[in-house]
């Protein structure tokens, strides 16, 4: 038999950990992304060397030197995963093995090392087991946010030599504040996400980079998210900048854009199609265009629409804006399956309703 040694981690727990008393009292509001658990993973590679420096330690900041690549040239990938608290205590993750696979896949089109996947995976279980006292309760979840960067220190034009992987963790309430029903979206007329042979597929910083100016049109418009429409024609609706669509027609069929390169292809995008098909739910991933979203939300032929993400998970799409005017979706309130659809989900996520498919990874 073969048995080969896994890579150790190196654990140096924290000396400045957070008291329980004080974490208690973070975890009663803690938002989106705005505090942070006591630990970090990191792991180091250098061409020639491989992976190496598996370690488990305190939440610090990195020391970048003005000419590491990163910082010019935005070689960088992530992810963003979570773990719960199921209702027996344990603590679980919901497909960790396709977030371990697509940061393989966001590394290549990169040109960045593939970390081997169950290492992946070991860095994320680490962290949320050194830190587990951090993952709230209710609702909340634990948001693991996995990423990887050149850490060469080198201005020319070419992959770095060298890169961190890291993983740290963020305690998160609800996503979309208020706890409101619908969002709203903002059409881009000039901005678009990704083109063919670009990097939309891939979960790098960069694309959420470029989207920023278009969402900041978007809030300017009174709007929560933007919604991208295709590079190259300008009228198929591909994704908003971090979450994929979805829209239910009259007879129950749903509808979302094919992959092919200029979409994300998200973890709950998957889930979704598996999900309403196993209800009885016709689902088709063909192109629909913003033209045809207008005209079925003003004949009723669309009864609701959504937006799905590790984040927000599913949330209904109520009202949509354009420089061609407004229109609603259904009653602007979301709708049955929608809610059908989100119940399923994070009910086989907390371990309520039962796992379909071995989705859901107890620690
Ligand atoms: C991460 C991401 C999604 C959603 O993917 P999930 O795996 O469902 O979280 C959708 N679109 C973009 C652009 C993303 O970065």
């Amino acid at each position: 038999m073969d048995v080969q040694q896994k890579p150790r981690f190196i654990v140096n727990p924290s000396s400045k950990a957070v008291s329980a008393d004080q974490r208690a009292v973070m975890l009663e509001d803690p938002g989106f992304g705005r505090l942070f658990t006591d630990h970090m993973v990191t792991i180091r590679y250098s061409e020639g060397q491989g992976w190496h420096s598996h370690s488990v330690g305190p939440r610090e900041p990195f020391q970048l030197d003005p000419a590491c690549a990163v910082l010019h040239y935005a070689q960088e990938v992530f992810e963003g995963m979570k773990a719960y608290r199921l209702a027996d205590g344990t603590v679980a993750m919901f497909r960790p093995e396709e977030n371990a696979r697509r940061f393989a896949e966001s590394a290549q089109r990169m040109a960045m090392p593939v970390l081997p996947e169950d290492i992946f995976l070991e860095a994320v279980e680490e962290l949320v087991k050194i830190d587990a006292a951090w993952i709230p309760g209710g609702e909340g979840s634990l948001y693991l946010r996995p990423f990887m960067f050149a850490s060469e220190t080198f201005l020319g034009v070419r992959p770095s030599a060298e890169y961190i992987f890291c993983v740290i963790a963020s305690p998160a309430g609800a996503y979309f504040k208020g706890g409101k029903k619908a969002v709203t979206l903002w059409v881009s007329e000039h901005y678009t996400r990704a083109a063919r042979g670009g990097t939309g597929a891939a979960k790098c910083g960069g694309n959420y980079a470029a989207s920023l100016v278009a969402q900041a049109e978007a809030t300017a418009h009174g709007c929560d998210q933007v919604v991208f429409l295709d590079a190259a024609e300008h009228q198929w609706v591909e994704e908003l900048g971090g979450m994929n669509v979805f829209f239910v027609m009259e007879d129950g069929s749903l509808v979302t854009p094919p992959l092919g390169g200029t979409i994300l292809p998200g973890i709950t995008r998957d889930s979704i199609i598996k999900l309403a098909r196993a209800k009885g739910h016709d689902v088709r991933e063909e192109r629909y265009s913003f033209a045809q979203w207008r005209a079925d939300a003003m004949s009723g032929k669309l009864r609701e629409a959504f937006a799905c993400g590790t984040a927000a998970v599913v949330t209904a799409i109520g009202t949509v804006k354009s420089v061609e005017g407004d229109f609603t979706v259904g009653n602007g309130d979301g709708g049955l399956v929608t809610e059908m659809l989100r119940a399923e989900l994070t009910g086989i996520q907390r371990g309520t309703v039962a796992d379909p498919a071995t989705w859901v990874r107890k620690l």
